[in-house]
């Protein structure tokens, strides 16, 4: 590697720990010798086990169930929204309301079954009460399970949904209107930003749609130039 290549890698490094030191984190994990390969299922369902009576922050207070996270543990696409309303309050589900309901056609309508093809969570775990959006305390007690389903997954495209989504992972306070539209690359993937289902569903008009038909798209894009590459 030259200089030159040597001084972007070491900026894009300090970029990331910036950006977990804003997110919450104060340790970085220093290992000399290289992991052994993670099995996805076994390390999500360990993830998940391990936040079953989480009080980390106040939202455990008025939560009925985590709803950690769902899909395919093998998924080379991953879906991010804020956190979950009452219905995945009460399934323990990310994205099984309504939302939920036009994210599974959203995705549909590119050729991703939901299922099959993508792994879902949410920024933070459990429901903010009345659906306010998650405080920085929440997110940052939140931010390690993410990034942790994130590492364990390690998908090729993020669909963020939505601005608490897209903000919180790119780490800007830029709105969604302005983020989306294209793609960013964030850690191992690349993050398209796209409207939340629940937005869509408040602001049903043609223009908001044909928006985020073109982000799906361009999602579908980048998940065809990053998977036809060997894993
Ligand atoms: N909105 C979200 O952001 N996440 C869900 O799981 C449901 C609705």
């Amino acid at each position: 590697m030259d200089a030159g290549g040597l001084a972007d890698a070491l900026r894009d490094v300090a970029q990331t720990l910036r950006h977990h030191r804003d997110l919450g984190l104060r340790e970085v994990a220093m290992t000399a010798t290289a992991a052994p390969p993670v099995d996805p299922a076994k390390a999500l369902a360990e993830q998940e086990a391990a936040r079953q009576g989480c009080t980390l922050c106040k939202l455990c207070q008025s939560r009925t169930n985590v709803a950690f996270g769902s899909g395919s543990p093998r998924a080379r696409l991953m879906v991010i929204g804020e956190g979950p309303g009452e219905e995945e309050d009460k399934q323990g589900k990310p994205f099984v309301g309504r939302a939920g309901q036009l994210l599974t056609k959203m995705l549909e309508s590119v050729g991703f079954d939901r299922e099959r093809d993508a792994y879902i969570a949410n920024v933070v775990k459990c429901r903010p009460e009345r659906n306010r959006n998650p405080e920085p305390d929440e997110v940052a007690a939140c931010s390690p399970f993410l990034l942790a389903q994130i590492d364990t997954i390690r998908p090729a495209v993020i669909l963020a949904l939505g601005n608490f989504a897209a903000q919180t992972l790119l780490g800007t306070r830029e709105g969604i209107t302005k983020l989306r539209g294209r793609a960013y690359e964030y850690r191992d993937s690349v993050l398209v930003p796209t409207f939340h289902p629940a937005f869509l569903l408040r602001n049903p008009g043609p223009e908001f749609r044909r928006m985020a038909w073109d982000d799906l798209k361009l999602a579908r894009r980048e998940y065809e130039r990053l998977t036809s590459r060997s894993r």
